[in-house]
């Protein structure tokens, strides 16, 4: 029975005999010059199989700069902070109720999920089709690169996007305040067909980095009325959201895995998605994806995951809500739920499709003896192997 050095509901709360994660057994000792004791007992350290040199694979969102505004707040973790992370890049997002995301742009496509409370977005397609819905917890939505969009908080919410290219910042987009501010009045009241005065009152440069971007707002009424009140006569554009959580989950045991890509929801045709909810005790299998990199968003629970990087190297990690994960392409993995709480976290691939190989299928599927000859593993051990793909395996108490 593993213990779990966190309580169920505290990051970071120490309990249990790993309080000191400077020493294992025999090995280690205390520390005696400074220490974030904090940090340390998240990172309870390497079981004695990791080894050898490996990238950075975990950052979280908490020791992120987080850009506080009157109507919410921003955070992100981009290549920046992860430099790994070239794929894919991640922001969480806090919008009080009533409160915009200011009408945008950006060259990357935007994938999200809604985390807690519920919010209004409307985009447009190129062939000037638009698209308005409210999401809430579970539900993603997706912005193809380039699609211009807003968000409205219709209760206090917050949420992940995430978007196709690590290089993405969330203070670079193109914002419609920023434009107009550095556009000329008179070109203004033409390209409108509204006289210059029109423009008296519209963001400065100086007020929109503290005014704009996120700012609070009313809010709004009945979805409805808001798609009446502004019909495309191009009509509506291709669905832009999907009820993830509502999707029927693969269960197995061990937990539940859910996938999400454009197989399912056509518009995230860069971003493929898992959610994956984890039993205490259990293990997302040990596998791989051939196709990219993985990013992860942790939500719940406590995770240990190992990374193996090949000749000799592997590392582990442990994650917690809010923490994102990388895994770069190919390189063989699993986590376990080492807490008393189920973990549940997100698989992203900057890719239109999900795919993995799991360990265990492919030994299955492999003649015994060349399995039996390579790991010297005995007959019980070698029909024990699954032709199928299990996903996740549960512990074994
Ligand atoms: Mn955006
Ligand atoms: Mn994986």
């Amino acid at each position: 029975m593993t213990t779990s050095p966190v309580r169920s509901s505290t990051n970071g709360a120490i309990a249990g005999d790993q309080s000191v994660p400077t020493i294992k057994g025999e090995d280690g000792a205390t520390v005696l010059g400074p220490d974030n004791v904090a940090v340390g007992a998240q990172n309870p350290g390497a079981p004695s199989t990791d080894s050898g040199s490996m990238p950075n694979l975990k950052f979280s969102f908490a020791a992120a700069h987080n850009r506080l505004l009157e109507g919410g707040w921003a955070r992100e973790v981009t290549v920046r902070d992860l430099p790994v992370a070239t794929t894919l890049a991640g922001v969480n997002m806090r919008l009080k109720a009533g409160a915009y995301r200011e009408l945008h742009w950006h060259r990357e496509a935007e994938w999200a999920f809604m985390l807690a409370g519920s919010a209004r977005i409307a985009a447009i397609d190129q062939q000037g089709r638009n698209f308005i819905d409210d999401v809430g917890r579970g539900d993603l939505w997706n912005f193809r690169s380039g699609f211009p969009h807003s968000i409205q908080a219709l209760e206090d919410c917050e949420f992940l996007l995430v978007f196709d290219d690590g290089n993405f910042s969330e203070n670079e987009t193109f914002l419609v305040t920023d434009w107009f501010a550095h556009t000329p009045k008179h070109v203004l009241a033409n390209n409108f067909a509204v006289a210059q005065s029109a423009f008296d009152n519209i963001p400065t440069a100086g007020e929109i980095e503290r005014s704009r971007y996120i700012f609070p707002g009313e809010v709004p009424g009945a979805l409805v009325t808001d798609i009446e009140s502004v019909r495309s006569p191009a009509g509506t554009a291709e669905r832009m959201t999907h009820r993830m959580l509502a999707q029927d989950p693969i269960e197995v045991p061990g937990g539940s895995v859910r996938i999400t890509d454009s197989k399912n929801f056509p518009s995230a045709s860069t971003i493929a998605a898992a959610w994956v909810e984890l039993q205490p005790g259990a293990l997302r299998e040990m596998h791989w994806h051939p196709n990219n990199d993985e990013w992860q968003y942790w939500l719940s629970g406590h995770a240990r995951m190992t990374v193996f990087g090949s000749s000799g190297k592997a590392r582990t990690y442990d994650f917690y809500p809010g923490d994102v994960g990388y895994v770069p392409r190919a390189m063989g993995h699993y986590f376990e739920c080492v807490g008393d709480e189920p973990v549940q976290m997100l698989e992203l691939f900057r890719s239109d499709h999900f795919e993995d190989f799991s360990a265990n299928q492919w030994l299955g599927l492999t003649p015994q003896a060349v399995v039996a000859a390579t790991l010297n593993l005995d007959q019980t051990t070698l029909d024990a192997l699954r032709k199928d793909k299990p996903l996740l395996m549960p512990g074994q108490g």
